[in-house]
């Protein structure tokens, strides 16, 4: 970076950082108006399925509320009480057990606060930096979310968005300048970067320390050699879903569909930590009803809607959705939803609607599923606050909660 640019670009980061300060709350959310549909029960229970299940969710049905940059702590009452509700089971007699993500996520949410709580009791306020390149709308409304996460859990944000022309050395020295400052605990570089930035040799610059979404080599190789570091938030999520529902894992016949560094491969190295019998399958799978047919735990992480079909699972089994695909056909809406008049109103409203990787009509076959949306997508955030709060605690040597 030559001198002149990298003017320019500290006045712009330093512009956005008090912008996000100053404002305490209004600027972003005043763009933001609640939705009034029934349909978008899952948004309305949480804000954070922006992230998890923002494929379906403009921005404009973001939750209207104060945004706090620094050190705001959830003191609504009312608020606090719903994140601590038992999660409920949704079981009615023998239909499968829907796994409710937005209550996890709710829970986990809660967790967080305390431990930030007792964290500022320290004088420590966890931080997060999340930098956001150029303008792509998808990754506004993830990182709008996140940062909105971040203020009402006490989590100090800070939002850097670099323009689109910035270069690979940049950015390195965006990541160092961050890497070296003490009030940040977590760095999330928003993806996908602009093509002629170079995404791995970033990921890679970032402090393993602070790599909150655990994307490091050296995350990598702790998820691996079941050390404590920084997993991907994700897969993570999807742990938590099975651990807090008390679903067996240890000794299940668990397979994957997807091999992705983001969520396949992490979700089995993490199975395979809990003692589950892993199989991970992909586009080059030969017979893949054969696999899942055979799984107890089926996680379907593949990118095409309704891809695993009723006659595909193993009855009783447990479906993990991890996909999220928006259905634009109104057609295919009603293929996958025939007579629903939820998602009806949904597509009318929005003209699309979003699917998982599992079709619908396979969950009646299983003993329990997670949603689309509300299920592992409400999770991932509320995973991102933790492990803000980790790598805080990692960073200052204090021990992280053994679970
Ligand atoms: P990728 O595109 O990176 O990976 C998809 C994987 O699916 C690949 O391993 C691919 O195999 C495999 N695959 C593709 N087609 C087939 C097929 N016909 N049969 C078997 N395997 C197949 O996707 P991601 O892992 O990033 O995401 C997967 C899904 O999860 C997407 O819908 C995404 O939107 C969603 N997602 C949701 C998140 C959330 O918060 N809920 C977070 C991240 C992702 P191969 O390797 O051989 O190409």
């Amino acid at each position: 970076m030559d001198g002149s640019g990298l003017k320019n670009y500290c006045s712009t980061r330093l512009g956005l950082r008090s912008a996000v300060r100053q404002q305490d709350g209004d600027t972003i959310d005043n763009r933001i108006a609640p939705s009034a549909s029934p349909a978008d029960h899952d948004a309305n229970l949480e804000p954070q399925s922006l992230m998890a299940d923002g494929a379906d969710h403009p921005p404009q049905i973001l939750f209207p509320g104060k945004l706090r940059a620094h050190g705001s702590i959830l003191s609504n009452r009312s608020a606090r009480d719903l994140w601590t509700a038992a999660i409920p089971w949704k079981k009615m007699s023998d239909s499968p057990r829907i796994l409710d993500g937005v209550a996890i996520a709710a829970q986990i949410k809660s967790e967080v606060v305390a431990e930030v709580q007792l964290l500022q009791a320290r004088g420590i306020t966890p931080g997060l930096a999340v930098v956001l390149v150029g303008e792509v709308p998808a990754s506004q409304i993830y990182v709008r979310s996140k940062v909105k996460t971040c203020g009402e859990l006490g989590i100090f944000s800070e939002l850097l968005t670099p323009p689109e022309t910035i270069t690979t050395s940049e950015m390195l020295a965006l990541v160092a300048d961050l890497n070296d400052r003490d009030d940040i605990d977590g760095i999330l570089i928003q993806l996908p970067l602009p093509k002629h930035v170079d995404t791995k040799r970033l990921l890679e610059a970032v402090a393993p320390g602070k790599d909150v979404d655990g994307f490091h080599p050296v995350n990598v190789g702790r998820l691996q050699s079941g050390q404590p570091g920084l997993a991907p938030c994700t897969p993570a999520g999807i742990m938590e879903i099975l651990r807090r529902s008390q679903l067996p894992v240890a000794g299940q016949n668990a397979v994957i569909i997807g091999r992705s560094d983001i969520v396949g491969k992490p979700a089995a190295m993490m199975l395979l930590n809990a003692s589950a019998t892993v199989t991970v399958c992909h586009s080059k799978t030969t017979d893949l009803p054969r696999f899942t047919q055979a799984a107890d735990i089926l996680v379907a992480a593949i990118g095409r809607p309704g891809y695993v079909t009723p006659e595909m699972v193993k009855p009783g089994a447990t479906l993990i959705d991890v996909g999220i695909n928006r259905i634009t056909d109104s057609a295919e809406v009603e293929k996958f939803f025939p007579g629903d008049p939820e998602r009806a109103a949904t597509f009318a409203k929005r003209g699309s609607v979003v699917v998982g990787d599992i079709h619908p009509a396979a969950f009646a076959r299983s003993g329990a599923y997670t949603p689309v949306p509300g299920g592992v997508g409400a999770l991932t955030i509320a995973m991102l606050m933790q492990n803000t709060v980790t790598a805080a605690k990692l960073r200052r040597g204090i021990a992280a909660e053994k679970k």
